[in-house]
């Protein structure tokens, strides 16, 4: 069985005082929650500390939204993985588009970074994904190929059972044209062929793999039923109580407990 999971990225947005508003809202509304199905947010740095404090004894797990490729030392403004350990962070996304495009993160250093993380015991959530230029060009399949070939570089076997992909179209991440179900779906498949070639297809089929661009309550399920969709990570619609309950709701088989 794969890990299902649902991962609300709040990207630079809300100071302390509205990290504990929502957390709180949240709090209130999984406490019923019952299900095997990892919540994660990823509030930004500062807020880290005061999520910690508010998420014990609830479902809620934590993640950054970066961290330094280094291990500790003289690299002014960076955050290692050990000070996310010792934060209370599980996961941490790396890669992400923003990342790449306005701090031309490249495959090389992703992969550095999810070395990092895996030595101090975080989970990445290592982020791909095409830009419109190269979808409409039809380099989607070379584009993804590249990437996941960059990212996983010299990891292990062992590593990947500790790695979630995030699939994120750039030309769906905040835009509110998501991929279809069946684009999104499409690329997962290849994603995870090329794990089961480049390991071996038990560890291709352990991977959790998750949609990101533009989800939100009304097309969650959808995405999320598809065979090779295991979660979501969702921008925008992480930053309201009430949508990013939606979109764990549609997470949840419907034969299992929901929540209120
Ligand atoms: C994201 O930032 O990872 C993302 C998917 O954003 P949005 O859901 O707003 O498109």
């Amino acid at each position: 069985m794969r890990r299902k999971l649902i991962a609300g990225n709040w990207k630079m947005n809300k100071d302390i005082h509205e990290t504990a508003e929502l957390v709180n809202e949240l709090k209130e509304h999984l406490k019923d929650f019952r299900n095997d199905l990892h919540i994660v947010i990823c509030p930004p740095f500062t807020s880290l500390v005061v999520a910690r404090g508010l998420i014990k004894d609830t479902p809620l797990k934590l993640g950054a939204q970066n961290m330094s490729d280094k291990e500790d030392g003289a690299y002014t403004g960076e955050i290692s993985g050990r000070m996310l350990v010792t934060i209370g962070c599980e996961y941490v996304i790396l890669g992400h588009s923003e990342r790449r495009q306005y701090f031309k993160e490249t495959n090389e250093l992703i992969n550095a970074k999810a070395h990092r993380a895996h030595a101090f015991g975080l989970t990445p959530i290592i982020c791909v994904g095409e830009t419109l230029e190269e979808r409409e060009a039809s380099v989607t399949d070379k584009i993804i190929t590249t990437q996941i070939k960059g990212v996983l570089a010299q990891l292990a076997s062992v590593d990947l059972d500790r790695c979630v992909i995030a699939y994120e179209p750039v030309w769906a991440i905040g835009t509110g044209r998501n991929a279809t179900p069946d684009q999104a779906n499409q690329v997962h498949r290849l994603i995870r062929k090329l794990v089961g070639q480049m390991y071996s297809w038990a560890v291709a089929e352990r991977l959790t793999i998750l949609y990101g661009g533009s989800v939100n309550p009304s097309n969650a399920l959808d995405l999320l039923s598809q065979s090779d969709i295991d979660g979501a990570l969702v921008g925008g619609a992480s930053l309201k109580a009430d949508s990013f309950l939606s979109i764990i709701r549609a997470g949840i088989e419907p034969s299992q407990k929901v929540f209120n």
